[in-house]
């Protein structure tokens, strides 16, 4: 848990999100300024700044948070269809919160990112 942290003090239940799967290292809430009809956040409930790192630190949790993303895929509906699946890293990737987490976007057609 680090204090300044926004997605910790989701995890210790200090501000409210709308939690739609957890397990025991993974939690995954709606994104407050959802992207598309399906926009869900899945982070490691320990503090970790990005995806990078939490590979190097602990593979097994990066692993852990992979599977979780898919089971939110699957539990909103998305393995159908497809869907995106985004980890940003550090400024230039468009990161604003420093924990660790991946975006889970899908219900609609998304198109190429890269062109
Ligand atoms: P990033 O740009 O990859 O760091 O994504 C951060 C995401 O967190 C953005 O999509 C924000 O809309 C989202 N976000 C920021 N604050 C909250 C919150 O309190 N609850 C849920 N999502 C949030």
């Amino acid at each position: 848990m680090t204090d300044d942290c926004l997605f910790c003090r989701i995890v210790a239940g200090e501000i409210p999100a709308t939690v739609v799967h957890e397990t025991d290292d993974t939690l995954a809430f709606r994104d407050i300024d959802p992207k598309a009809p399906v926009h869900v956040l899945v982070i490691s409930k320990a503090h970790h700044r990005d995806v990078a790192t939490l590979a190097v630190a602990d593979p097994a949790l990066a692993g852990t948070v992979l599977a979780a993303c898919a089971a939110v895929a699957e539990q909103e509906g998305l393995t159908g269809d497809g869907y995106r699946l985004i980890f940003n890293v550090g400024a230039h990737g468009g990161q604003e919160v420093f924990h660790v987490h991946g975006h889970v976007l899908g219900g609609r057609p998304l198109g190429r990112m890269l062109s």
